[in-house]
């Protein structure tokens, strides 16, 4: 029997993309598992059937967008009722903004550090007595080769990515002699609607089709010349919710195909 059967795991942002990809893989461990998104529940129910059929013990969804006041804190609660306490939390949900720094405006910043790095804190702090009480838990967040390097017009994110590290660092000092790890994950391209959107608008400047910006983008920065998959993220997931890794803590596991080794 896997160590994560009978687990409750909360993946943000898994509507889609890579926490659908961490999601289906900690379905296969037989956990029960709160999706989560902006999208209506319609869009996703062929996901959800898909974690059921996977092993998944449970599956339910929730949509709410954890930019607003209270919302963050309100889905750990609505999924503790829903699921029971919270053993695994993947802060995996995040949105990106391009624009030069004197561009930049204020909304945009606001909402990119609200999702991507406030709303993981609040989840955390949430989570943690109840995982403290019950004397085991998995604190993994979704980071990018972006908390540890910079590219130009990305100011919002790459401030957050590198804060979603700190985060990491200081929950995973709190909770050291704690049955309870915090760690992170750096993915460097992942082809997911999110980086699609930024080839899209690359291939309106270019006059490249998509497929050509694709290969362009992994080519200026990826060594390997290939994308990073979802499933590969979810591997590392539950190679972080394994006994394996029981001490293993404060890390920042980078998956990007030698991004960050030049
Ligand atoms: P995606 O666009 O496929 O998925 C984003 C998810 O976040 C969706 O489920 C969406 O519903 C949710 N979301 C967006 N806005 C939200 C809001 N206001 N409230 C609640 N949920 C919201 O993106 P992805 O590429 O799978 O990205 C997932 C995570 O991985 C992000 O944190 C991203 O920064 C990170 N990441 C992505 C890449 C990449 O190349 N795709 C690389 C490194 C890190």
């Amino acid at each position: 029997m896997s160590v994560l059967q009978n687990k409750t795991a909360l993946v943000t942002g898994s509507s889609s993309g890579i926490g659908l990809g961490v999601a289906r893989y900690l379905a296969t461990t037989g956990c029960r598992i709160m999706m989560h998104g902006i999208e209506p529940e319609s869009e996703v129910t062929a996901a959800m059937h898909e974690l059921e059929l996977a092993g998944a013990l449970d599956v339910q969804y929730r949509s709410v967008d954890i930019s607003q006041p209270g919302k963050a804190q309100a889905l750990a609660d609505d999924t503790r009722q829903a699921l029971g306490d919270i053993d695994i939390l993947i802060n995996n949900a995040g949105i990106q903004h391009v624009a030069p720094v004197t561009g930049f405006d204020d909304a945009a910043w606001d909402r990119v550090i609200e999702i991507n790095l406030s709303a993981p804190f609040r989840l955390i702090r949430q989570v943690l007595p109840s995982m403290r009480e019950r004397g085991w838990g998995r604190i993994i967040n979704i980071a990018s080769v972006h908390g540890q390097v910079a590219s130009p017009n990305k100011a919002a994110y790459v401030a957050a990515k590198h804060g979603l590290i700190g985060l990491t660092k200081t929950v995973a000092l709190e909770t050291a002699t704690d049955p309870i790890t915090c760690n992170a994950i750096c993915p460097g391209w992942v082809r997911t609607p999110l980086v699609e959107a930024q080839l899209e608008v690359r291939a309106e400047h270019s006059g490249l089709t998509v497929e050509e910006e694709a290969v362009e983008l992994v080519r200026e920065k990826q060594p390997s010349l290939g994308f990073v998959s979802p499933d590969d993220i979810g591997g590392a997931v539950g190679f972080l919710c394994s006994d394996s890794a029981n001490q293993m803590t404060g890390a920042a596991l980078t998956i990007d195909g030698g991004w960050t080794a030049q």
